[in-house]
């Protein structure tokens, strides 16, 4: 590590009074959960085609029901597996001492609000929330229903399994998870509160995120394109690496604990 970079990150922070963190992926990377992009992860694995978006899937739901049971069941038994790592609770602990304004996540697990950040912006949507397929009808399941659920899909043979297993509404209408697939909408509510407290920041962290991903990427490059310091730590470069006022790279769970540590000892 430079200690140059490192020192310029700290006093970015420390000279900040309402930074928001904008976090992808790679946080929670070394909780367990690979990211999309990166070797092993899941889009190197099966085909973005078949399982990042909704026609794909009702696809695959009547050609091959297990396949689709078996790929939810993995992402469910990884997600629920998962614990927050430093990276996390730094966020956390930089929002209790009043310089965190706000976490924007593009993340689906829960890693964030277990760490301690009171009200993650969830532009993606949350693995724990469920949608019904034909109403505006929403439940949330409790970790453990969740982890039930990824065991009986474990076990999907037919569609007829796989009608069984899945959580339903009081009414027998079918729920899906609240996260956002490729070629729907981001959730309109999240997105406002995203880019007020984008609006109102005086530094944007952005953390284990590729920047590829739009339109949630636009959010962050909007603040630098005002002038907001950029405070880039990635594994490697990203896309935000050209307008970032420092980067620096290595793994978040490091960077993380170093860069507070003048404000959190
Ligand atoms: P991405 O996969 O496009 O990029 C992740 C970035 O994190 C990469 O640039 C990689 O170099 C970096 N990285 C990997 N390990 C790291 C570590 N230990 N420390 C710091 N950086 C690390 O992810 P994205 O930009 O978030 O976009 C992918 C989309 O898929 C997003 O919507 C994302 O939230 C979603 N997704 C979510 C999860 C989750 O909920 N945990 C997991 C995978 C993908």
């Amino acid at each position: 590590m430079n200690s140059d970079k490192l020192q310029a990150a700290q006093r970015l922070v420390a000279d900040a009074r309402r930074i928001v963190a904008f976090t992808g992926a790679g946080i929670s990377a070394e909780s367990g959960i690979p990211t999309f992009r990166d070797r092993g992860g899941l889009w190197t694995r099966v085909p973005v085609e078949e399982f990042g978006n909704v026609y794909g899937l009702r696809q695959l739901l009547h050609r091959d029901p297990a396949r689709l049971a078996r790929h939810l069941s993995e992402i469910g038994r990884v997600l629920t597996a998962a614990e927050p790592n430093p990276a996390h609770r730094v966020l956390a602990a930089l929002e209790r001492h009043g310089r965190i304004r706000g976490v924007v996540t593009q993340n689906v697990d829960d890693l964030h609000e277990r760490a301690g950040t009171r009200a993650p912006i969830k532009i993606h949507g949350d693995i724990l929330t469920w949608q019904a397929l034909d109403s505006d009808e929403r439940r949330r399941l409790a970790h453990p229903e969740l982890k039930m659920l990824v065991a009986n899909l474990a076990r999907v043979r037919t569609l007829a399994d796989l009608l069984m297993a899945a959580p339903k509404t009081a009414a027998g209408d079918f729920l899906r998870p609240a996260v956002v697939l490729f070629g729907e909408a981001l959730p309109a509510e999240e997105l406002a509160k995203a880019e007020a407290a984008i609006a109102d920041a005086d530094l944007v962290w952005v953390i284990g995120t590729s920047g590829l991903v739009e339109p949630a990427a636009g959010l962050a490059r909007a603040a630098a394109a005002r002038g907001v310091p950029l405070l880039e730590t990635n594994l490697e470069p990203s896309a935000f690496s050209p307008l970032a006022t420092v980067s620096l790279y290595g793994r978040a769970g490091v960077l993380l604990p170093q860069v507070a540590a003048p404000i959190l000892g």
